[in-house]
């Protein structure tokens, strides 16, 4: 019997290498104790900052945080793990934002559930990399399960698909235009972007997107060598959605003056108004030309498992590839994303062989890496295991609950505005984001407004909203991912928005 069948009791006692002194700060069974206890001592720190952190925001000034990290001297060090908790509160944990609060409101960023959290104390402590097999072992191969299961959802054949989790949506964004890319050059020119650069034509290279999407396809097409000329934005409809007649109208466009649409990016639930694109219709455009159609689906893949919402993604099938964001909407602590595309063999544009890592004579079949299909990251780690914890414990039902309960929040909440002669709402939305503003008869300038009301709300840190533009006119924006917060959270929050805008003009 080895070390590892050894029941866990007769572990603790086994005779180890014993380690002391200047090396008890590694990790290794001999120091389990010192690590028990410094977790349970952090474990503390979150606690208070559960208990005490009431609001989803201190309102502390830049300048202020600013000055107490920067007096800090970093080659002085503390003598306990009691004092650098004390620091560490002081200069973060006392103002980080509290995303768990329903009077968080603003941006992109889930309440994250327990088991996931569990899981991340083993990612952390085993530090698995997920690069090759032999780096990892199980690990590879639950990634690789959750990245079946997700295919699955998007209504994918397991066999056919694959795809690896990344960083996040920007990312896995990348991969899909990078693909569509190389695809599209290996497809028409016979000509292979991986080994040769980009070919003549890549100048005339056009992707189309609606005006509401993520801009990391700018920033992706910038770095791909493209430039942020090749992405065509294409106005959207009353409802922020890609207008489908303006998308034809303009691929026939680009091509007249002599560029080649390679591909289209729709996005499924875009970050400002929570909206699907027409993807049935974005599908059978990209098969009549014969393009790379890629689904950005960062935030609306949450519809993946609501029975009652998951229509709203019917044609996501169709796509060669999909963004998904579990870090924006299946609860998972940062980071978590995938890139998955459905015909698995394009993803070995990707591939490259290190002798040291992944030599071309090891059999992929018998020894997988996941390092072929990932486009940066070698060193990777295993956050899949956090989304299996969450599987595992919570079931898809309960997630699929808490994002029905959300989208359901939302509606009311919409109907709550309408109703109210002090706000105006922008549009509806398919998922939970809610673009209104707070308006006054006797006020002229909006903007300013409710410009005012943010920075009030900001500084007192009682409720963070977030903001955006629309048709060159400033609006307040509700994001809501979370299942604890109810409509009587909402109103509360609506009324203090409503009382810095009575201030407005008074005060100053
Ligand atoms: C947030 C978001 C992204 C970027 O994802 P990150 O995980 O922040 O990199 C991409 N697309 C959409 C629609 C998003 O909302």
């Amino acid at each position: 019997m080895n070390n590892n069948q050894m029941p866990v009791g007769d572990l603790m006692n086994a005779s180890l290498p014993h380690i002391s002194g200047n090396f008890g700060n590694i990790f290794h069974s001999d120091n389990y104790d010192h690590y028990r206890s410094a977790v349970e001592e952090t474990l503390d720190l979150v606690g208070t900052f559960l208990h005490r952190n009431q609001k989803p925001f201190s309102g502390i000034e830049a300048k202020e945080m600013k000055g107490m990290v920067q007096q800090i001297d970093l080659n002085q060090k503390l003598s306990s793990y009691q004092e650098l908790l004390d620091e560490v509160d002081t200069i973060y944990v006392k103002h980080a934002t509290a995303f768990h609060l329903p009077q968080y409101v603003a941006h992109l960023n889930c309440p994250i559930v327990i088991p996931a959290l569990a899981g991340e104390i083993l990612v952390s402590a085993i530090n698995s990399s997920q690069d090759t097999y032999d780096q990892s072992a199980g690990g590879t191969f639950m990634e690789r399960k959750l990245i079946d299961w997700t295919a699955e959802q998007l209504g994918y054949s397991p066999d056919k698909s694959d795809g690896v989790f990344t960083a996040g949506g920007s990312q896995s964004n990348l991969m899909g235009l990078v693909m569509m890319r190389d695809c599209f050059s290996q497809k028409r020119y016979n000509h292979t972007i991986k080994l040769d650069g980009l070919p003549q034509e890549a100048g005339r290279f056009r992707i189309f997107v609606s005006d509401k999407s993520h801009f990391s396809n700018l920033k992706n097409a910038s770095i791909m060598g493209l430039g942020e000329k090749s992405i065509v934005k294409v106005p959207t409809d009353e409802r922020f959605c890609m207008d489908i007649a303006l998308l034809k109208k303009y691929i026939k466009r680009e091509e007249q003056m002599g560029n080649i649409p390679i591909g289209i990016v729709a996005t499924a639930g875009t970050t400002d108004f929570g909206n699907v694109d027409p993807l049935e219709d974005i599908a059978n455009i990209a098969e009549q030309y014969n393009i790379w159609m890629h689904v950005d689906a960062a935030y609306g893949c949450a519809l993946l498992l609501s029975e009652k919402y998951r229509h709203l993604l019917n044609g996501i099938e169709r796509a060669d590839s999909v963004t998904i964001d579990y870090h924006k909407s299946f609860f998972q602590p940062i980071s978590s994303s995938a890139f998955i595309v459905k015909n698995k063999r394009e993803l070995r544009i990707l591939k490259h062989h290190a002798d040291y890592l992944n030599p071309a004579e090891m059999d992929e079949e018998e020894i997988p890496a996941q390092i072929n299909k990932s486009i940066i990251q070698s060193t990777r780690r295993f956050d899949a295991l956090k989304l299996w914890f969450t599987l595992r414990m919570m079931g898809k039902e309960q997630l699929a609950e808490y994002t029905d309960t959300v989208i359901d929040l939302t509606k009311d909440v919409a109907s709550m505005i309408r109703e109210n002669a002090d706000f105006e709402l922008l549009s509806d939305t398919d998922l939970s984001v809610l673009v209104f503003r707070y308006i006054r008869p006797d006020v002229e300038d909006l903007n300013a407004l409710n410009q005012y009301i943010k920075m009030k709300l900001f500084y007192s840190g009682e409720v963070l909203v977030a903001s955006t533009k629309a048709d060159g006119n400033f609006y307040l924006k509700f994001t809501f991912l979370n299942p604890i917060t109810t409509t009587e959270d909402v109103h509360q929050i609506l009324n203090k928005i409503k009382a810095h805008g009575e201030d407005f003009g008074t005060a100053n």
